[in-house]
């Protein structure tokens, strides 16, 4: 149930396995190979065209793969597309969006918290004040999945701007549908959706970043450079990509985004089910703001939450303490992670409630 590295398919996993073995006699294998070659050249291609027949993603975006995490693109972004104002709003709905904000201002930018639900630990989404102008931004940031807290700007609950809408999808991308033109750039690391950790993924408005100005900016920070170079201006991280490009397919296998989002409403449907009508486990998020793929709750006693979720990991259920800032539990349902593995955590808690219920 690990928010991050995900649960990777396990028929991704077999293939990966098989690719190896299969080149173990030719001179060098999938984790050897140039950035050069045609294989690689092979694998990058269709990786950006499976998403962007994924994602419906049109031709006026560039899609990138570049190296340094979710965290990077905190300051990529606000050094190649904050450039007219210098300064960007951000809904404040977790811990990443405020790392966000901190982030373009550790850049020279600036960053407004418009609104934000720190003061009562994240447990809502905060909304866009009604004076909000987004003229005086170059851009809105939002997190449309707050992994920590466990909650969603889902599509049809998207902040209402006229201008720029920047997402960073790190924990939700592919989890359920977004429409991409309402966003000018999103961005997520691969390691919960898309694959292995070490690649990131950028979808950027090509008219917009063409706009900008950009002026004290090395090569290596600024998308055109990737733009450029189909993403390969230095050495790319092949085997993840090459692993995120086998994810892809997986997504396509099962029936795109689209199916995948019905089996993540059903998994957290269950579970969320079986956690409100239990009177001794509380889910802090309420209603359409939930997240699919990262639930998020407690029993209100942390001693207690650490003991059970000790008992969880011993029992073969990983990784479901909440995050170090919020603690509780956490159990994340990536698009991997199947129903049974719901089913399982359910009978555990079912059990933990008699065994600790006063
Ligand atoms: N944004 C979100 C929503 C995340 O969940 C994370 C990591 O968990 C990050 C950003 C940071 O990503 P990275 O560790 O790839 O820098």
């Amino acid at each position: 149930f690990s928010a991050g590295p995900g649960v990777l398919p396990s028929p991704v996993i077999k293939q990966i396995r098989e690719d190896l073995e299969k080149e173990e006699n030719s001179h060098y294998s999938i984790l050897e190979i140039s950035h050069r070659s045609a294989r690689f050249d092979e694998i990058i291609h269709h990786a950006e065209d499976r998403l962007r027949q994924l994602m419906d993603i049109p031709d006026d975006y560039a899609v990138l793969f570049i190296q340094g995490g979710g965290s990077l693109q905190f300051e990529m972004l606000p050094l190649n597309l904050a450039n007219h104002k210098n300064k960007i709003a951000v809904l404040d709905s977790g811990n990443f969006a405020n790392k966000a904000a901190k982030a373009a201002q550790a850049v020279g930018k600036e960053a407004t918290i418009v609104a934000s639900s720190k003061q009562d630990r994240y447990r809502y989404l905060p909304e866009l004040p009604a004076d909000f102008d987004a003229a005086d931004y170059d851009y809105l940031h939002i997190t449309t999945n707050n992994t920590i807290e466990g909650s969603t700007y889902h599509q049809d609950n998207l902040p209402k701007t006229t201008g720029h809408l920047v997402a960073d999808m790190s924990s939700n991308i592919l989890a359920e549908p977004y429409n991409v033109s309402d966003f000018s750039a999103i961005f997520a690391g691969a390691q919960k959706n898309l694959g292995p950790a070490g690649v990131t993924l950028a979808i950027v408005k090509k008219d917009w970043l063409a706009e900008q100005k950009i002026e004290g900016v090395g090569p290596m920070m600024r998308y055109q450079s990737y733009i450029d170079k189909d993403s390969m201006y230095n050495t790319p991280p092949v085997f993840s990509i090459y692993a995120l490009s086998l994810v892809l397919d997986w997504v396509f296998e099962q029936g795109g985004v689209k199916q995948l989002y019905l089996n993540n409403q059903k998994k957290a449907k269950r579970l969320y089910d079986y956690l409100d009508q239990s009177d001794f486990y509380q889910v802090p998020v309420s209603g359409e703001e939930r997240s699919l793929t990262n639930v998020v709750f407690t029993t209100g006693d942390s001693d207690l939450d650490k003991k059970i979720s000790l008992q969880a990991d011993q029992e073969g259920l990983h990784n479901l303490a909440g995050h170090r800032s919020v603690g509780g539990f956490r159990a994340s349902l990536y698009n991997a992670q199947p129903m049974a593995a719901v089913e399982a955590l359910i009978t555990f808690l079912e059990k933990a409630e008699k065994e600790h219920k006063s």
